[in-house]
């Protein structure tokens, strides 16, 4: 993996990149002296080089809405999102923003339920 560069993708580039951040709640008692992240938003932001020049909550010609959010089940729902088949794209980068600790769990925990229990 390369460190990320401090430029914008060229715009013969073929990558989505796609930023996201999640809310959660604790209210689930996991024991009895812990509780459950419980993520009950998941919004994303994305760009590609050809939508440099649309606005935040803009869309763009190749990539759409910059801006989404998923509430229902919003891990899973990313996760469709990011898997959606997009024909422009060789490359989907997802980023996720101040992802430490639990952040990083509920998504891969949820990408391997997925795995194994399809929807
Ligand atoms: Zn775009």
């Amino acid at each position: 993996m390369s460190p990320l560069k401090d430029v914008l993708p060229s715009v013969g580039d073929k990558v989505l990149y796609v930023f996201n951040d999640s809310e959660t709640t604790q209210n689930m008692r996991h024991s009895d002296k812990a509780t459950l992240h419980v993520p009950d938003l998941v919004s994303v932001q994305q760009f590609c080089s050809q939508g440099e020049d649309a606005e935040d909550c803009g869309v763009c010609v190749r990539c759409g809405q910059r801006k989404q959010s998923f509430w229902e089940d919003p891990v899973r729902d990313m996760l469709t999102y990011l898997c959606k088949p997009r024909p422009w794209a060789k490359k989907i980068v997802a980023i996720a923003h101040n992802a430490k600790a639990f952040d990083l769990h509920i998504i891969l925990n949820r990408a391997i339920m997925l795995k194994w229990k399809p929807n």
